[in-house]
C-alpha cells in the first residue's frame, strides 16, 4: 500500500502548497481522500493514475474539500471507456456534484455511484461502515466541525493466515498447487479422498493496513476512535498554540492538539496536514518542533510525500 500526500494546505491553495488531498493505492486501485481546488493537478503530477480511481470520499462541504471534485472528473472523462466512480460524502454531496456538472455542462463519460452519510449516526465508539469492496473497507465516524464532518479510516480487508508447512506435512498434503489452494482458503481433496480445511494448515487471519484520514475538527473523542491503532495518520495541524484560540472558534486542531491525540491513540505514525496558509516556510518547520516535542511519532507532511505503508506482520 502507498499513500501519496497531494498536498499540505488548509482554506486555499497556495503557490508550492496545494490543498490537502491524500490518494491511496492499494491492490492495484486508488481512493482519493479529499478533493479541494485545485486537486487535479498534483494528481496527475504524481501519476497516481486516473484509470484506477474507484472512490474519491470527501469529508465534508467546505470549498478546500470538495470544490476539486469537478477538475477531477472532467479530467477522468478524458479517458477512454473509464469504470464508474464512487463519490462517499456527508448528505449534499450528490447535489452538489450534480449541480455543478449541470450548471457548467461538464460532459462526465463514467457512472458517478453515491454514498451520502448522515448526521444522524454515531457509531458509539467505532466507526461505521461507508463503503466496501474487494480490497478495502471504508469506516467513518463525525467529527466536531462548523459543518457535518466525517472522519475516515481504510481499512485492507483481512488476509489468510500464515499457512503452516509443519502441519502440511503432518496431514500428508502433497507438495504444490494444493498448497497455493489451501493459502487462498479453498477446501481441497487429497488424492486418497480425504478433504482438508484452510483452517487446518492456517493460523488465524491477519489484519491489513489502515490508514486514517481526519482534517478540520475540534478536539473530540470520534477522533480517537478513528485513529485508534492505525499504521498511518494523516490529521491536521492547522494553527500553531499561539492561534488557539482561533482554532477553538473555528473548530480546529492546533499542532498540540493533533500530536497529543495521535500520541494517545496508538497511531504507529501520524503527518500533520491542512496548514494556515498564513504560514510560511519557517513557520512551518515550527510545526515540526512543536510536534516533537509532544509525541515523537508526529510530525509536519511534505508535498507530494509519498509513504509506503508496510504490513505489520512482515
Ligand atoms: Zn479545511
Ligand atoms: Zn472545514
Amino acid at each position: 500500500m502507498e499513500c501519496v500526500l497531494l498536498g499540505t494546505g488548509g482554506m486555499m491553495p497556495m503557490p508550492g502548497r496545494p490543498l490537502t488531498a491524500v490518494a491511496v493505492r492499494t491492490g492495484g486501485a486508488v481512493y482519493l481522500l479529499d478533493c479541494g481546488e485545485g486537486t487535479q493537478v498534483p494528481y496527475k503530477a504524481q501519476h497516481v493514475g486516473m484509470r484506477a480511481l474507484r472512490l474519491v470520499a470527501i469529508t465534508h462541504l467546505h470549498a478546500d474539500h470538495c470544490l476539486g471534485l469537478p477538475g477531477v472528473l472532467m479530467m477522468r472523462s478524458q479517458m477512454e471507456e473509464a469504470s464508474p466512480l464512487t463519490i462517499v460524502g456527508p448528505r449534499g454531496i450528490e447535489r452538489f456534484t450534480r449541480d455543478v456538472i449541470r450548471d457548467l455542462a461538464c460532459r462526465i463519460t463514467f457512472r458517478l455511484d453515491f454514498v451520502e452519510l448522515e448526521p444522524g449516526e454515531r457509531g458509539a465508539g467505532k466507526p461505521l461502515l461507508a463503503y466496501q469492496d474487494e480490497l478495502i473497507s471504508l469506516r467513518y465516524l463525525p467529527l466536531r466541525h462548523s459543518v457535518f464532518c466525517l472522519g475516515y479510516r481504510l481499512e485492507e480487508r483481512m488476509r489468510p493466515g500464515k499457512f503452516s508447512l509443519e502441519r502440511a506435512r503432518a496431514l500428508e498434503i502433497p507438495p504444490g498447487p494444493l498448497y497455493g489452494k489451501l493459502q487462498a482458503g479453498e477446501r481441497v481433496t487429497l488424492p486418497g479422498g480425504r478433504v482438508v480445511e484452510p483452517g487446518e494448515v492456517l493460523g488465524p487471519p491477519r489484519r491489513g493496513r489502515h490508514v486514517a484520514f481526519c482534517t478540520d475538527t475540534a478536539p473530540c473523542k470520534n477522533l480517537y476512535h478513528v485513529l485508534r491503532d492505525v499504521d498511518l495518520a494523516f490529521l491536521e495541524g492547522m494553527f500553531l498554540p499561539e492561534h488557539s484560540a482561533e482554532a477553538q472558534a473555528k473548530r480546529h486542531l492546533t499542532v498540540v492538539d493533533s500530536a497529543r491525540i495521535a500520541g494517545r491513540s496508538g497511531a504507529r505514525e501520524t503527518i500533520l496536514v491542512h496548514l494556515s496558509p498564513r504560514y510560511d516556510s519557517r513557520q512551518a518547520r515550527q510545526v515540526d518542533q512543536v510536534a516533537r516535542e509532544v509525541a515523537p511519532n508526529v510530525r509536519r507532511g511534505r508535498e507530494c510525500e509519498r509513504f509506503e505503508v508496510k504490513l505489520q506482520d512482515r
